[in-house]
């Protein structure tokens, strides 16, 4: 059987976060070497060079984007007019979306979890590209796995490895996604200051270990590439 090499694309879902939380995960990676795609919710600065800014959409009722999906992804969509690829707040998809993708000129959607399942590869159907999630800080956070090492299994073996991790969680090293509302104390993430970085968690959490898979991927020499190069 055709085996997909070992690859890594790091990517990140930025829902809502002000520009500072994004600068600080930008500087991780800058300081590792290592790409990533940035999958984006609101307006932020140009990314550098070596990032891809992707589309975010929220689709789901109430969304602040709109009140249909057309609009949803076009206010998205103007904001990123150059992106190419697309991943739905919490993975929401169905078979009529991809139409409405490749009309609005995109050519990937990285909107499916399957986490930790072996020898995943980019698949097209009808002329979009799919890149499934292999891992998630969130499903990470639910089996209250430990934050010390990053070592989920089969972490060496061949196959796409899309990791998504939250900047906010990376923020706050928090070790749930209970733990990182607890810390915002009510506050809304888009209205966040700099003053959060008080709050941040010491000891293991999900800055740890989000530094440890910047390590574990540097030091395992397999290729890091942002999902745009692997169409
Ligand atoms: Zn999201």
């Amino acid at each position: 059987m055709y085996e997909y090499p070992l690859t890594f694309s790091l990517t990140f879902d930025t829902d809502w976060v002000p520009q500072f939380i994004l600068d600080d995960v930008l500087s991780l990676l800058q300081d590792a070497g290592l790409p990533g795609t940035f999958f984006c919710t609101s307006p932020y600065a140009p990314f550098p060079a070596t990032m891809e800014a992707g589309l975010h959409p929220n689709f789901l009722n109430g969304s602040t984007m709109g009140s249909s999906e057309e609009e949803c992804l076009a206010f998205i969509r103007r904001l990123y007019p150059q992106a190419i690829g697309s991943r739905s707040h919490c993975y929401y998809w169905h078979n009529r979306l991809r139409n409405l993708f490749l009309a609005q000129g995109l050519r990937y959607d990285s909107s499916q979890l399957l986490p930790l399942q072996p020898n995943l590869r980019p698949h097209a159907v009808f002329g979009l590209t799919h890149f499934p999630v292999w891992y998630s800080d969130g499903v990470h956070m639910q089996l209250g796995a430990d934050c010390a090492t990053f070592s989920p299994a089969g972490l060496e073996d061949p196959g796409l490895k899309v990791l998504l991790f939250h900047p906010l969680h990376i923020y706050l090293n928090s070790r749930s996604v209970q733990e990182s509302k607890t810390l915002l104390g009510g506050c809304e993430v888009p209205a966040v200051t700099e003053t959060l970085r008080a709050k941040r968690r010491s000891g293991q959490g999900m800055r740890t270990l989000f530094l440890a898979a910047l390590k574990h991927i540097r030091e395992s020499g397999a290729p890091c590439r942002r999902l745009c190069d692997l169409l």
